[in-house]
C-alpha cells in the first residue's frame, strides 16, 4: 500500500487542478493521497469527484501557515470540518494576509524596474484561493525576468532578497486547538525543513505532543538521512505518528514527485484512528475519508 499525505493543487501553489492531481496520484500507483493545499479547502470537492472516478482513497487536508515562537511552522490538518466557524475565520485571516502581501511584493519589484500588476499575478494563478510567492514567481517567469520558480525565489522572493515581504500567520497552538474543535488531526510538516538555530528540538516537539499534536512529517525531501533518523527517534519517544510525503507541487517544485516519500500503512491507520476519535469528540459534520 502506497500512501502520500502531502500534495498541492492549483487551489494553492501547485500546477495541477485538483482532479489532475488525483488522477496523477492514481497513475503514479498510489493507493491513498491527501490533498493539502496551503490554507484552503477549496480543492476538496473537485478532488473528491476525481477520487470516485479513479478509485483512489482521498484524505482531505490542508497545510496551515502558522507561527510559533517567532518561527514559521507549516501545520498539516487532516479531515477537519471546513465549515467550522473558528477554522473558517482563522483561514480567512491568513488568506487576507496573503492577498494584502501581493501588492507589497509588486511594489518592491517596481522599484527594481520590474512592472507586474496584480492582474498579471491573477492571470498566471487561475483557481487559487491562496495567492503566494510562487504565483509572483510565475508572473516573473511569464515576463521573462527569470527562467523558473527556483530562480525567482533565489533572486527576488526568498527572505533577504529584494521583493521578500513577510505575511500574517496564525498562532500554531491556536490552530491546533481549532482544528481539534473542527474534528481534525494535526501533523507538523517538514519540521526541520529550514536548517538553522530555529528548528524545533525534542523538548519543543514534546510540548506540541502534549497539546494534542498527532504526528510529524519525517520523510520529506527537505530532510537528509540523518535528520530523518533523529526525527524518527523523537517521534518514537513521544508516541507520535510518523508520516512521509512528497509535498508535490506539479511542475512548481522540482524533485517532489508523487510518492517520492510515503507513509507506513500502520502509521496511516493510527492517524485515521486519531482522526475518528477527534471527529467523534467534535461531532464533525463532514464525512470520513473518501474510500471509493
Ligand atoms: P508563501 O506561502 O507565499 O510565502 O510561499 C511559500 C511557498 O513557496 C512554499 O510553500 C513553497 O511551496 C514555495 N517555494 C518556496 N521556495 C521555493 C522554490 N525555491 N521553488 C519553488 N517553490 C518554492
Ligand atoms: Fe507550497
Ligand atoms: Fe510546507
Ligand atoms: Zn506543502
Amino acid at each position: 500500500m502506497r500512501i502520500d499525505l502531502h500534495t498541492h493543487s492549483r487551489a494553492s501553489d501547485g500546477t495541477d487542478t485538483p482532479s489532475e492531481l488525483v488522477r496523477a496520484a492514481a497513475e503514479a500507483g498510489l493507493d491513498v493521497v491527501a490533498i493539502t493545499d496551503h490554507d484552503t479547502a477549496t480543492g476538496w470537492a473537485e478532488a473528491e469527484e476525481a477520487a470516485w472516478e479513479t478509485g483512489i482513497e482521498l484524505v482531505r487536508g490542508m497545510e496551515v501557515s502558522t507561527r510559533h515562537q517567532g518561527v514559521g511552522v507549516h501545520l498539516l490538518a487532516y479531515l477537519p470540518d471546513p465549515t467550522h466557524p473558528g477554522l473558517e475565520q482563522a483561514l480567512a485571516k491568513i488568506l487576507a494576509g496573503r492577498n494584502s502581501r501581493v501588492p507589497a511584493m509588486l511594489e518592491r519589484l517596481r522599484t527594481h524596474g520590474i512592472a507586474i500588476e496584480t492582474k498579471d499575478v491573477r492571470r498566471v494563478s487561475p483557481g487559487t484561493a491562496a495567492t503566494g510567492r510562487p504565483h509572483v514567481a510565475d508572473a516573473l517567469v511569464e515576463l521573462g525576468a527569470v527562467a523558473d520558480r527556483t530562480e525567482a525565489f533565489r533572486t527576488w522572493l526568498n527572505p533577504g532578497r529584494p521583493a521578500y515581504v513577510d505575511r500574517y500567520a496564525a498562532s500554531l497552538l491556536d490552530v491546533m486547538e481549532v482544528v481539534a474543535e473542527a474534528g481534525g488531526v494535526t501533523v507538523v510538516a517538514h519540521p526541520w525543513g529550514r536548517h538553522g538555530p530555529d528548528q524545533p528540538d525534542e523538548a519543543e516537539i514534546a510540548v506540541l505532543a502534549a497539546a494534542g499534536l498527532a504526528g510529524i512529517e519525517v520523510d520529506h525531501q527537505d530532510h537528509d538521512p540523518d535528520d530523518r533518523a533523529r526525527l524518527r527517534a523523537i517521534a518514537r519517544n513521544l508516541g507520535l505518528v510518523v508520516t512521509g510525503s512528497s509535498d508535490y507541487h506539479g511542475l512548481g517544485k522540482r524533485d517532489h514527485d508523487l510518492g517520492c516519500n510515503t507513509t507506513d500503512p500502520d502509521d496511516y491507520a493510527r492517524l485515521m484512528e486519531l482522526a475518528a476519535a477527534a471527529a467523534e469528540r467534535s461531532g464533525r459534520a463532514t464525512p470520513e475519508v473518501v474510500t471509493p
